[in-house]
């Protein structure tokens, strides 16, 4: 007897591991560029961790309702009643730790054995295993460099089934940046409407993007697909909140209802302490969102710049969160030294055993020939990484 069959089927996040080991390797006194980590490195602000230092002394210290404080609720239905123009009330909100936590919950809650759920390329690492864990069947709709990363609703079309059940979009797109187009956005609201599908929407990223293209709710661009589109969001990226573990959904108050009932068997309820702090974060000024926002984008130019000094390498211009997907296929099957670079995988473990930089290979984001690089980082760590890669790559011939 051994572990569930499962287990052979799912994958660790290939992700969180980079980052684990880059850490592993900075504790032994290597000096190691993490390039791995899909998280800020900015401190989260001052009034939000006052706001829970001050929960936390009035003794806010107990199991809260499993689906969050009526306060945070409040405060996510104002947040979506401001910007999208959209009317939700608390038995469609649930607060959960952290968005990955949301996601499980939402996908648990729709998918069962045999159930198809379709997911664009590249696809964030945990949508594939969280949809085999809960025993459904990821349907992948590739997308190129060529089309920006961006699908088209015949691609969508294509893939269905007479078991195809929910779509799962993220976009701003982990790891590419890319924006998805908002005529497609709502063709693909009017589809679920019209087919009795479900949408998992997953918009953490819709704070960090740089004007260049809007970036709306799908509950904002098509408000009909309330009833079909279960949004997830988080504090971990905008207020730099990785750790507090924080997420939500909003959704039909059917799905919620389940989401809240696996919640309840599962964790109990979201961290409490967190959850005020959660309330200041959407509540509070909004100004330090902003300003990384903008430390984000001058890092982003600062990467183009130096790739554009790299050879034979792509890669579509982000527009939002903070990952830049390297197209370095170019370098595949050249060798340096004992090694030889045959897919994105031995590209990563390379650079990081030879030049000391962690990126992660586009396998784990469904996508060979890629790195997605994290520009979440100082702008000193980005200039000597990106030499770093530079002469990784130069060295294969
Ligand atoms: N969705 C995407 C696309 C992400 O990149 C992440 C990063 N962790 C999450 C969800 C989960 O975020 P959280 O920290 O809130 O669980
Ligand atoms: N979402 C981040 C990333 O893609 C954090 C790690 C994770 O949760 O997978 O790197």
């Amino acid at each position: 007897m051994g572990l569930a069959l499962r287990m052979s089927k799912i994958q660790e996040s290939m992700t969180l591991a980079l980052s684990a080991k880059a850490k592993k390797m900075r504790r032994e006194g290597i000096d190691v560029i993490s390039l791995s980590a899909g998280e800020p490195d900015f401190s989260t602000p001052d009034n939000i961790k006052n706001k829970a230092i001050e929960a936390l002394s009035r003794g806010f210290t107990h199991y809260t309702t499993v689906s969050g404080i009526p306060e945070l609720k409040d405060a996510i239905i104002q947040k979506y009643k401001r910007e999208s123009n959209v009317d939700y009330s608390p038995n469609q909100v649930i607060v959960s730790t952290g968005a990955k936590q949301a996601l499980y919950n939402a996908i648990f809650a729709l998918i069962g054995p045999g159930d198809e759920v379709l997911i664009p390329i590249p696809y964030w690492v945990s949508y594939r295993d969280q949809v085999i864990m809960a025993e459904g069947i990821p349907v992948f709709i590739d997308t190129d460099e060529k089309s920006g990363f961006q699908f088209s609703i015949d691609d969508v079309k294509k893939s269905l089934t007479s078991k195809t059940k929910l779509i799962l979009l993220n976009t701003p797109n982990n790891p590419t940046g890319v924006i998805y187009n908002e005529d497609v956005l709502k063709e693909i609201a009017d589809l679920a409407i019209e087919r009795d599908l479900y949408i998992i929407s997953d918009e953490i990223y819709e704070k960090i993007s740089y004007g260049e293209i809007r970036v709306r709710s799908i509950v904002a661009i098509e408000p009909k697909v309330k009833e079909r589109a279960i949004i997830i969001n988080g504090f971990s990226k905008a207020y730099a909140m990785t750790g507090w573990r924080l997420g939500y959904a909003v959704g039909p108050e059917e799905v919620i209802k389940a989401m809240n009932k696996i919640q309840g068997q599962v964790t109990s309820c979201p961290n409490s302490i967190a959850q005020w702090a959660g309330v200041e974060a959407l509540t509070g000024p909004q100004d330090e969102v902003a300003r990384m926002r903008d430390e984000f984008k001058k890092r982003r130019d600062f990467v183009m710049e130096k790739l554009a000094g790299i050879p034979h390498v792509s890669y579509v211009r982000p527009q939002g969160a903070f990952y830049i997907f390297v197209n370095i296929s170019y370098y595949f099957n050249k060798v340096y030294k004992n090694y030889k670079v045959a897919d994105s995988l031995s590209m990563s473990e390379y650079l990081l055993n030879e030049e000391k930089i962690a990126l992660v290979p586009g396998s784990a984001f469904g996508k060979e020939g890629y790195l997605r690089l994290s520009y979440a980082t100082s702008k000193e760590n980005l200039e000597k990484a990106l030499d770093r890669l530079k002469s990784g790559l130069l060295k294969l011939t």
